[in-house]
């Protein structure tokens, strides 16, 4: 994690040496010191809605027949069966270059078909997201 320029190397408040807080709230994020009235604060960059990654998917089977995966994204991509098949035997990304939005869109309409899905480049988003560095 970035502090930027509000970076506090060894935590302590510059006003009078307490150890001071780092917090993120919302689409703030800064250092507040509890013993002074000292604080900084700036742009949260680790907030979603300034998220402008695009994101390629993968879904994962739990153990669904490949059949069934299969049926289940050409349903859900609005593809034919021969194109969905094609898209999961290549190990491709059966969508590529969405936003943050249309990604967690994506996984809540697998999750619903009980699918996983894959996400790279790394998506903080979701709490349930396999990463390939895990
Ligand atoms: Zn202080």
């Amino acid at each position: 994690m970035s502090y930027d320029s509000y970076s506090l190397d060894d935590g302590l408040c510059p006003q009078c040496s307490a150890q001071a807080d780092y917090f993120e709230e919302g689409l703030t994020c800064g250092w507040k010191c509890p013993a002074c009235d000292w604080g900084v604060a700036a742009t949260n960059p680790n907030d979603p809605a300034f998220d402008s990654t695009q994101y390629d998917v993968w879904v994962e089977s739990r153990g669904q027949e490949r059949k069934k995966v299969i049926a289940t994204v050409a349903a859900l991509m609005a593809l034919n069966i021969k194109e969905a098949r094609s898209l999961i035997d290549s190990g491709a990304a059966v969508a590529e270059s969405l936003s943050r939005h249309e990604v967690l869109d994506l996984h809540a309409k697998l999750e619903a078909k009980d699918l996983g899905i894959r996400v790279e480049p790394e998506f903080p988003w979701l709490a349930d997201a396999t990463s390939s560095a895990d």
